[in-house]
């Protein structure tokens, strides 16, 4: 037993409960293979439990006042900062990012749940005047009801704290299921709720063989809202089975990051952050800048530039000082890393640097750049999740924001520009949910963050996030 590492439980009915008769999968620590601890898979008893304890306290939890449902998230959030650095080691032994990149995280969920506790106060509405006499027209805003909440592994605190926060503060029970592979972050998340006095059953987590668990809550009536963070793929089947209860659904799916660089641009700037950005969570973050579109003036700098500060990158275990790239969450992640580097060779790309597996325990690949890819290769289509950059030059600037929405993803885009006018131009030409421009870093609490076309629909966070959880009333009274 791993002394660093919380025991796994399912949290139903208030009730923390341990795996007993239920199948238990294993969680792997992805930096030496080791198995940390097995994660409890909720049956569909377990499931059915889930679903009437959430029914039993919706009513009473829409009805808190705003500044008890307020308090209780601010004491969440400042105890998920209090307890960050033994969560953050959580997060690291379980997915494998750099500790100081999981403190970082941890940190930001707690601030999530302090933001919207100050949203859970700005809930209102409108009075319409009427065109007859003595009547009241009001719109009120309500909770939706019910949320049912997938996540993935790759950031186990800041994209549950995004669902769970904006979906309490709106007074809606909430059934998470997170990521069976880093479960143990989650399950901090939901012990810091607890023990900052949410009212029991008002939010359950669950593990278990997610096509089962996903089929089960959204058919369920008493579920009346999805949010999934994930791939297209599943995303597109969630959607699927919340159309078939005509169930909203937010989606925040993948993306395939354009980052046009200007031959006006800091180069170093574009180059130097470009690979901190690409190389972040060892690539598997889905607003993370995939494909550099370089000017051609300039492409022989930034390649210079991009491949000497890639070279320079550690990559280690997570816990080790020091260390800036960890491992692929997972051996389909490597293979699927591979897999992209040997079909981009053999449709003639070259590889600038990286491209292989690091030898010895642990799922690690090199930090990859890649040139001359041809448009028919997978990684030009699909998004690599990994530590693979791709180079490519352009010419004009209609060429550019071509490749950039060549693709059926909409989810980060960023250009470097000093000319006043390209910016404009690329902040209305890119089809992206979030844009930087001369920089990379593109969110914060107080933003909304979201994609358009593939890469879903709908924002968590900022002023917009709390309204997807939320449903319009209108009540005429003569
Ligand atoms: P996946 O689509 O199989 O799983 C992603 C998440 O969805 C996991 O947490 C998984 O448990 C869950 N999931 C899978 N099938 C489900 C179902 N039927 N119902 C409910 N939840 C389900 O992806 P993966 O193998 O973990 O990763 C593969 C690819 O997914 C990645 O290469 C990447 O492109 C994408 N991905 C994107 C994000 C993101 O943040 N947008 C996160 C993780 C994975």
């Amino acid at each position: 037993m791993n002394l660093a590492y919380d025991p796994l439980y399912l949290f139903i009915g208030g009730h923390w409960l341990q795996a007993g008769n239920r199948d238990t999968a294993p969680v792997t620590n992805p930096a030496d293979g080791s198995v940390l601890a097995r994660v409890p898979l909720a049956t569909k008893a377990d499931l059915d439990l889930a679903l009437t304890t959430a029914e039993s306290v919706a009513a009473s939890w829409r009805n808190t006042f705003p500044d008890e449902r307020a308090a209780i998230l601010r004491r969440a959030g400042a105890l998920i900062r209090e307890r960050a650095p033994r969560i953050a080691r959580m997060l690291t032994l379980e997915e494998g990012k750099p500790l100081n990149e999981a403190l970082d995280e941890v940190n930001r969920a707690g601030e999530y749940f302090e933001w919207f506790a100050e949203e859970a106060r700005r809930i209102d509405g409108r009075v319409v005047p009427a065109n007859r006499p003595g009547v009241q027209q009001l719109v009120k805003r309500q909770a939706i009801g019910t949320v049912a909440a997938f996540t993935p592994w790759n950031f186990p605190a800041i994209t549950p704290a995004r669902k769970l926060s904006a979906a309490l503060a709106a007074g809606c029970p909430v059934i998470i299921k997170p990521g069976e592979e880093a479960p143990a972050t989650a399950l901090a998340l939901a012990r810091a709720l607890d023990d900052a006095g949410l009212p029991k059953g008002v939010l359950q987590v669950v593990f278990g063989v997610p096509d089962m668990v996903s089929a089960h809550l959204i058919a369920s009536p008493i579920v009346r809202k999805v949010t999934f963070t994930g791939s297209v793929p599943v995303g597109r089947l969630l959607s699927a089975r919340a159309a078939e209860g005509v169930k909203p659904i937010t989606l925040e799916l993948g993306g395939h990051g354009p980052v046009l660089v200007f031959k006006d641009a800091d180069i170093e700037a574009a180059a130097v952050g470009g690979v901190a950005n690409r190389f972040r969570g060892t690539g598997q973050v889905c607003i993370s800048s995939t494909r550099f579109l370089i000017q051609r003036e300039v492409y022989d700098a930034f390649t210079e530039q991009f491949i000497t500060a890639t070279r320079k990158l550690k990559v280690g275990d997570g816990l080790e000082e020091g260390t800036q790239v960890g491992p692929l969450a997972n051996t389909r992640q490597l293979e699927k890393m591979e897999q992209l580097v040997a079909d981009a060779v053999e449709h003639g790309a070259r590889i600038l640097t990286g491209g292989k597996r690091v030898p010895g325990p642990g799922f690690f690949f090199e930090p990859t750049v890649l040139a001359d890819v041809p448009m028919e290769a997978r990684v030009m289509q699909e998004e690599p999740f990994g530590p693979i950059a791709i180079l490519r030059p352009f010419d004009t600037l209609k060429d550019g924001l071509e490749e950039a929405n060549r693709l059926p993803y909409g989810l980060s885009a960023y250009a470097f520009t000093r000319d006043a006018r390209t910016a404009i131009d690329v902040g209305d030409g890119l089809e992206a949910g979030m844009i930087g421009i001369n920089q990379y870093r593109i969110i914060a609490t107080e933003l909304p963050f979201g994609g358009m076309k593939e890469s879903g629909h709908g924002s968590e966070g900022g002023a917009e996030g709390i309204s997807y959880y939320l449903t319009n009333k209108f009540i005429s009274q003569a």
